[in-house]
């Protein structure tokens, strides 16, 4: 089959355009369409492949097998006749954003750090991409500050086709080596790289490009960022949420995270004075108890080693056993502290009230699962 005329390539703008329908065949999930010529772009270098429809029937995708584009459609449309083609441009145009964003990024790593892209994938919202050693924070802060200035100059992007390599003469990006013939993608000044992808025609267009963030992969990072509008998007719904934090929490919009940090702060603090004052509370009427065989008593806390300081002080008044009682979960957590070993007064009163625990000499420690009266019932009967 003769090879499909590329229209994305002479004009990334063309949205409609008329093609003869070549040929239809019905595969799973729908019909395979060829054409003369189309302006949809096929999944290829790391971007999902375009969407609009073709006389009245939806694209639902689009692929590139030996220079031939299939459409898949969900309807059948007439061989031999003459189609409406048209595709759902605004998503196009922000893939245009988004990928000479990519561009214009792996230009200045490649030129400012000698960094080699080595992976791209241009998602349903984000875009990622790869580099061949770990960039710091620092440096893409840097790249990421140029690659704005470089949209801000509205430099002019174009796109030319070379027979072979030899015949440009000239230094350009690639991730893999090329044979034949060859598009190069130019951000004037900035970059060349080879691409078949529809591009913006200047950086201007790109409008913003912010990196989200950076991770650790395969040596070295895998960048993620937004571009255009997509980044607008995003910028729009971050800055609700900030909104939001700012208006619940009380912070000027820029100093949220430092007063949240503050806030933390004073949270750590209340929580050491509370846990003093339930201390001093938990403690206070232990000295005023009178000496007894058994001491058994319940702390209203759920820290633990409250009650094991509790225990401490409750075996002062005990001559033979301590038991604090404490909140634990749906259960009851207990601290046992006699003048001998405990194990099997431990044992006896886990299978009396049900519960577990343990311990070794004069300490045991564990919950049970009976009400705290018939706890003490016990421990005092
Ligand atoms: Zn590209």
């Amino acid at each position: 089959m003769n090879k499909t005329e590329k229209l994305y390539f002479k004009d990334a703008y063309l949205s409609a355009f008329s093609a003869r329908v070549l040929s239809v065949a019905e595969v799973e999930g729908g019909y395979e369409v060829v054409l003369d010529k189309t302006a949809f772009f096929p999944s290829e270098a790391g971007q999902s492949a375009d969407t609009g429809k073709l006389a009245g029937a939806n694209v639902l995708d689009v692929y590139e097998r030996e220079g031939v584009i299939y459409h898949l459609t969900d309807n059948m449309l007439p061989v031999g006749e003459s189609v409406r083609g048209e595709i759902d441009f605004d998503i196009r145009f922000e893939k245009m954003q988004c990928h000479t964003a990519e561009h214009l990024l792996s230009g200045l790593l490649y030129e400012r750090y000698g960094v080699d892209n080595v992976g791209f994938h241009l998602g349903e919202y984000e875009v990622t991409f790869d580099t061949s050693r770990r960039m710091s924070a620092e440096e893409l802060m840097k790249i990421e500050a140029e690659a704005n200035a470089v949209i801000y100059k509205n430099l002019p992007v174009s796109a030319e086709i070379y027979d072979c390599e030899e015949a440009i003469g000239s230094h350009y990006r690639s991730k893999r080596a090329i044979a034949g013939q060859v598009r190069i993608v130019t951000i004037l000044g900035v970059d060349s790289c080879a691409c078949c992808a529809p591009h913006v025609a200047r950086t201007g267009e790109i409008g913003i490009i912010k990196i989200l963030r950076e991770q650790s992969y395969k040596g070295g990072s895998r960048i993620c960022m937004l571009a255009g509008k997509r980044a607008y998007d995003f910028i729009t719904k971050l800055y609700k949420t900030a909104q939001n934090a700012s208006s619940a929490l009380s912070y000027p919009i820029l100093e949220i995270a430092d007063g949240i940090a503050r806030r933390d702060e004073e949270i750590k603090e209340l929580k050491l004075a509370l846990r003093e004052s339930e201390r001093s509370r938990l403690l206070a009427g232990i000295p005023t108890l009178s000496q007894s065989g058994r001491q058994v008593i319940f702390a209203d806390t759920d820290d633990a080693s409250l009650a094991r300081e509790c225990a401490n002080l409750l075996l002062e008044k005990a001559d033979e056993l301590a038991v604090v009682l404490y909140r634990a979960g749906a259960g009851v957590g207990f601290v046992m502290l006699g003048r001998e070993d405990v194990g099997a007064i431990c044992k006896k009163a886990t299978l009396a009230l049900g519960g577990r625990g343990g311990g070794r000499g004069p300490m045991a420690q564990g919950s049970f699962s009976s009400d705290i009266s018939e706890i003490i019932e016990y421990f005092n009967s």
